[in-house]
Parts: C-alpha cells; structure tokens; sequence
C-alpha cells in the first residue's frame, strides 16, 4: 500500500470494506488513521461521489466526541481519508474488563451527543457497536466508521442481503426489517451498547442473524439486573420497537443522561463484574447469608458459578435480605415460642426428674430434637437453603419436625415461609420474563403450602404470561417467515436482473413454499416460466420485456 505523503506503520484494524493503518503524516511528521476502502468499490462511480461527499459531510461535523478527518483522496483506484488516531483503544475491549453504570451513562451519554451533531449533518451511523466506539488519551468516546462503505452497500446490496445491512447484535428493528433508517435507529443501537455496558451481556442473542433480527423487532428487553433497575426506564426507551418511541433526538439524550448523572449515588462508580452471567435474585443472598449456601436456583437444574456475586456491589439487596432474614426469623421465633407455650397433648412429655437425671447426650427428648431441628431450618432459611442442599435445607428440617410433631406450628408456620419465598422468587423470575423458572417456583410453593401468601396472584399472573407468551411464539414464526420470503424475494430479483434464470426460480419457489400465496413470487415465477427468453433478452430488444 502505497498513498504519497504518507508512511505506513502497521495495520489497525480491517473490515469487508477497508483497513485502517496507522500512518505517518510525513509532512507534520504526526501519526493519524488512514482507512483505506478496498479497491474493488473505487470502480463504481457512484460510490466514488458518495464516498468523497461523506468524507466532506463528516470533516463538517466537527465534534469533540466524532472522529477529525484530515484528509480525504484517491490514489491510483485507493480511495482514502486519514483522520487523527487515537490511542485509548475501543469499546469492545473495555466491554471485556468491566464498566461501572457511571462510566457506561458517560459514554452512551457522549455518543448521544455525537449522533445530535451527526444527524443534525443529515448523516444516519447505522453500525453503532463497541468497535466503532474508540477512547481518546483523556478517556473520552469517539465515535468513528461513518459507514462510508456501508452507505453504499446499503443503497446497491440491500436486496441481495435480504434486507440486513449493520451488525445484526446492534440492529433496531427498522434496519431489521429492511426499512428506510433515520436518527432513531442509531439511538435504539446506542440502547443495546448501554444495556450491554450495564448488564454485561447483550439484551437478545441469537443463534442467527435472522433469529436476532425477529428478537429486535418482537421481544421485549429483558430486565436489567435489580441492582441496575434504576437505569431501566432509560434502556427501554432507548429499545422502544417503534421509532417514535425513543427520545426525539441524541441532544436530548445527552441532556436526559446529563440530568441522571448529577445524582447517580457513589455505588454506581463501582465496576461491576462483566461477562458473568446476569445474577439470579436468590444470588444476592450470597452475600449476606451467615454461612455459605446454595441459591435455591440449583434446585432447577442451572448451574450458578459461584464466582458470580460481588459483595461490595450489593449493598442495598443484602441489607434488603438481611432484613428478609430477619423476619423470617422472628416469625420463626415466634411461632416456636407459641409451641413451647402450648401443652404438648399428643405425647407426653418426660417427667422432670428423669431429664435431670440423664446426661443430655443420652437423652431420648423428642422435645429437644424438634428445638434443634427448628433451630437448623431456620438457620436454613435464612440462608436460602430451600431445598437443597439435600441434606440441610429448611424444608428437610420442617419436615422432619412434622413426622414427630404432625400439628407442630413453628414447622407449619416454617413451611409457610418457604412457600412464600418460593413466591418471592417466582415473582422475581416472572419480573425477567423466565416463565419457565417461575412455573417451577410456583408449583414448589403449592406443594409446600397451597395457600402461601401471594400464590394464587403469581398462578394467575403466570397463566397470563404463558397465554402471551404462546402468541408471541406464533407472531415470532410469522416474522421468521416474513424476514425469510423477504430475503428470498431479493434474492429472486437480483438473480432475475443479472439474468440468472435458474437460481430466480429456485429463489422464488422457495418464497413460495413459506408463503403460498405470495403474489411477488407468483408473478415472478409465472414470468420466468412463461417467457424463458425474456431475461436474457431484456438488455437487446426492450420491447420483448413487457
Ligand atoms: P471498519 O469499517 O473496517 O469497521 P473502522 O473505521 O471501524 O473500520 O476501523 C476498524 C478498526 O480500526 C477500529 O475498530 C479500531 O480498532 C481501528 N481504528 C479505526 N479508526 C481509528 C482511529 N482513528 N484511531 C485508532 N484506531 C482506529
Ligand atoms: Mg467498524
């Protein structure tokens, strides 16, 4: 590679449509960018007139948080632009060692910021992602990658595509469907890196880019974890399906964010663990449980890392729990004490002489086993040992009590609570839209007490959530279907144009068998197949064509 006035370095980066070399400005002798677009695209002259338009849109722009072109030109079919370099390294790699949410709002808040000014200019991103995201020495975000290629490939490819163009895991649901984009897309995008800088993992993921594609234009974000709730409202207007549903513009944006930030309490500047599984609510009690415990998720088969929950970001769920705890355990008290109180009628107790006289190991006092048995499942309890582990958890301990003493009401009181808790959690899954876990829950709990406070609220709320779940399964496959002819549709087309008979048909019998009545398809199909020629012959007699 050879561009006059400049000394090459090294690479920085490479993509379908350019690579980036660090460079020499021989002249100034400072280093800059130099995105060199490959050179297959400077044949076509449309690209070479939107290219050199949007490097001069961009040198325009002109922002603290948008990359500096310097420069832009074509050497010998290389079309070219160097810009400054920066050396803080992108998004994608501090993804990977953890944000806290306050630096995450700075940086959502700093591109909302620069896609004012951007769309302000007429200019849509349209791949707003981590690795277009990149930190100057002073930390700040600089947004970069215009899509000066992708513009183009949008306009002449989208088709072919199948109606995708940008990274389907930062893809609003417009681009999803192969819609006209404005602002609003790239704010939804922004929405995705913001919920993937706070949660640390991206809110929809997907085997395929077509399956993604469906969760952005159907699913509802998942909640972000509940010691991030706060930011929730935020993340869900920035995700709203419906472009008009997020903010007007990235200037108000950036002075929402601006508000937010000037009473973000201390504990958001912690960082938080990234890339760890978004935490499971029973997790917190981890932190404060008096021994170590098993969440009660184990009980339902998923496996929880037990590196997962940190201490020093929990502070308001552990005292929440603490104080769950607590109540526990005084109704356990409670209801113990209102047991001792009671004449025990069923068995009769010891006389008194006999206890004194025997040593305590020795005793047979089924009394004191119902004590320490009540004793270890409250401890149990408290430290969210549901059912598990198999040999210490609460409802082993009640249960056993209730073996010797059937109508023992600590013990019933005991399993009451559990029960509940049980609800507890089954409202906290339901929360994050896990009906599956939540199902689980709720039944566990109507074993234990069928008429466990709250129960019946969470049966009902989960039949509502299942009913809808079942008709978003069925919308989901509709879409599935939709995005699929679509793509097969624009597939026919470009192989009808470049005269490609066969592969036209093949494409548009396939439209066909998903979507049986699809007219485009029909009609392409019945044009191919009554006039074999007429394809080929387009370009010499235009008259043969209608
Ligand atoms: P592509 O279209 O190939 O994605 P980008 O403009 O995103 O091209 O650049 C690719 C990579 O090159 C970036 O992710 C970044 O790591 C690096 N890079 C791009 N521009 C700069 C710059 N101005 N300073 C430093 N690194 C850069
Ligand atoms: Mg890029």
């Amino acid at each position: 590679m050879d561009i006059p006035g400049y000394k090459i370095i090294r690479e920085l980066g490479r993509g379908g449509m350019a690579i980036v070399y660090l460079a020499e400005h021989e002249k100034f002798g400072r280093e800059v960018a130099l995105k060199v677009m490959s050179a297959a695209l400077g044949d076509d002259e449309s690209f070479q007139t939107r290219f050199l338009r949007e490097a001069r849109t961009l040198a325009r722009t002109s922002h603290p948080n948008i990359v500096t072109v310097y420069d832009v030109d074509v050497h010998e079919g290389n079309y070219y632009f160097s810009m400054e370099f920066h050396t803080g390294g992108d998004l994608k790699d501090r993804l990977r060692e953890g944000l806290s949410p306050a630096d995450a709002l700075r940086i959502t808040r700093e591109m909302a910021s620069a896609l004012g000014r951007a769309h302000e200019c007429g200019i849509i991103h349209r791949d707003i992602k981590p690795g277009n995201i990149l930190f100057a020495r002073d930390g700040r975000a600089i947004l970069t990658d215009f899509g000066i290629a992708r513009n183009y490939d949008a306009e002449t490819q989208l088709t072919q595509l199948g109606t995708m163009v940008g990274t389907p895991r930062y893809m609003s649901p417009e681009q999803a469907r192969g819609m006209a984009l404005e602002g609003p897309s790239d704010l939804y995008s922004l929405g995705i890196v913001l919920y993937e800088m706070l949660a640390g993992v991206p809110p929809f993921q997907a085997e395929d880019a077509i399956a993604l594609g469906i969760k952005h234009v159907s699913e509802p974000p998942p909640a972000l974890p509940d010691d991030l709730a706060e930011y929730q409202p935020l993340v869900e207007r920035l995700l709203a399906k419906e472009p008009q549903d997020r903010p007007t513009s990235g200037d108000s944006l950036a002075r929402e964010i601006a508000e937010m930030e000037r009473t973000l309490p201390p504990a958001s500047r912690i960082v938080r663990q990234l890339h760890a599984p978004i935490q499971s609510p029973s997790e917190a009690t981890l932190v404060s449980a008096p021994r170590p415990a098993r969440s009660p998720a184990a009980d339902l088969g998923q496996t929880q890392p037990s590196g997962a929950s940190v201490p020093t970001q929990d502070t308001s769920r552990s005292s929440k729990t603490f104080l769950w705890a607590g109540g526990a355990l005084a109704t356990l008290a409670l209801a113990a004490g209102a047991y001792f109180l009671q004449p025990a009628s069923d068995t009769p107790r010891p006389a008194p002489a006999v206890t004194a006289a025997a040593p305590p190991a020795l005793q047979a006092d089924p009394d004191s086993d119902v004590a320490r048995w009540l004793q270890r499942a409250g401890e149990a309890l408290a430290a969210d040992q549901l059912m598990t582990p198999e040999n210490d958890n609460a409802v082993l301990w009640f249960q056993r009590v209730l073996k010797l003493r059937p109508d023992n009401p600590a013990a019933r009181a005991g399993l009451d609570r559990v029960a509940e808790r049980y609800v507890e959690l089954g409202e906290q899954k339901l929360k994050r839209r896990d009906t599956d876990s939540a199902r689980l829950y709720a039944e566990r709990a109507r074993q234990l007490a069928p008429g466990a406070t709250g129960l019946t609220g969470l049966e009902a709320k989960l039949a509502g959530a299942e009913a809808d779940n079942t008709k978003r399964e069925q919308k989901l496959l509709d879409l599935g279907t939709q995005l699929r002819v679509t793509g097969l549709l624009g597939g026919a087309r470009t192989a009808e144009e470049e005269g490609k008979r066969s592969e036209a048909i093949r494409l548009y019998r396939q439209a066909l068998d998903l979507d049986a009545g699809n007219r485009e398809a029909r009609e392409g199909l019945a044009r191919l197949e009554r006039e074999p020629q007429t394809v080929a012959r387009k370009n010499e007699s235009p008259d043969a064509a209608e």
